[in-house]
């Protein structure tokens, strides 16, 4: 499928001192756009709405941590849109987005309440299209994932990398969980699927099943037949 007959279209704006993959999506018929992970920057965001002739429509949060989501009060205060996700479980990570903005040099990221919290299997819309929610715990409890069937995009927040994974070291981590939702929630979609993560560049899923040394299918396959004493590579991933 050519670049022009997708349904969608996305730019990314790495956002905040922790560098995170902030990204526009929008409907390429209606150029109604969705701002996933605002996490700061709000009025370069703007900009780069404006820039692109796009009406925003919604915000979308994959998951409580300050560096995804501190700007998303700000967003809404400016244009009047719901902010949807993530999953509830991330709220004691909402209700400290503040805090951990002060400690990380993002001191105008502020708590918020979502429009509308998000469960495993949701769709949400954008203009004419639609994306799939998958709710993925073990970076944090109430991590979900946007999904695009027809082209293929998948925005996962931080709970894959290219060459790595997510964190499982904060409160309420768990890294079983973290391999469960990447294993069984995220490969089934198909190896085509290309996603943006939280931090650093886009991969597919093929290329991660093939060379990923925490979820590779000959690490995941390590791992079964060890049990838990396998040694776990030291993960140095970004929050
Ligand atoms: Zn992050
Ligand atoms: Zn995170």
């Amino acid at each position: 499928m050519s670049q022009t007959q997708l349904p969608i279209r996305a730019v990314i704006a790495p956002v905040t001192p922790l560098q995170q993959n902030c990204t526009i999506v929008w409907c390429a018929r209606t150029l109604k756009a969705a701002v996933i992970d605002p996490g700061g920057e709000v009025p370069r965001l703007m900009r780069a709405l404006a820039d692109q002739g796009l009406t925003l429509e919604k915000i979308w949060i994959t998951h409580g941590h300050m560096d995804h989501a501190g700007g998303a009060a700000e967003l809404k205060r400016l244009t009047g849109v719901p902010i949807e996700g993530p999953h509830r479980d991330d709220q004691f990570w909402i209700d400290q987005i503040q805090t951990s903005g002060e400690r990380y040099g993002v001191p105008e990221a502020r708590n918020f309440e979502p429009d509308r919290w998000l469960e495993d299997g949701d769709r949400v819309t954008l203009g004419e299209t639609e994306f799939e929610v998958y709710h993925c715990p073990g970076h944090t409890p109430g991590h979900v994932v946007f999904f695009h069937r027809e082209a293929r995009f998948a925005q996962v927040g931080d709970v894959l990398f290219q060459g790595s994974i997510g964190r499982t070291d904060f409160p309420r981590g768990n890294h079983q969980d973290l391999l469960d939702s990447i294993t069984l929630k995220l490969w089934p979609l198909g190896g085509d699927v290309r996603f943006v993560p939280g931090h650093g560049p886009m991969s597919s899923f093929a290329a991660e099943r093939r060379s990923n040394p925490y979820v590779s299918d000959l690490a995941i396959e390590a791992q079964t037949i060890a049990g838990p004493d396998y040694a776990i590579p030291k993960n140095t991933s970004p929050g």
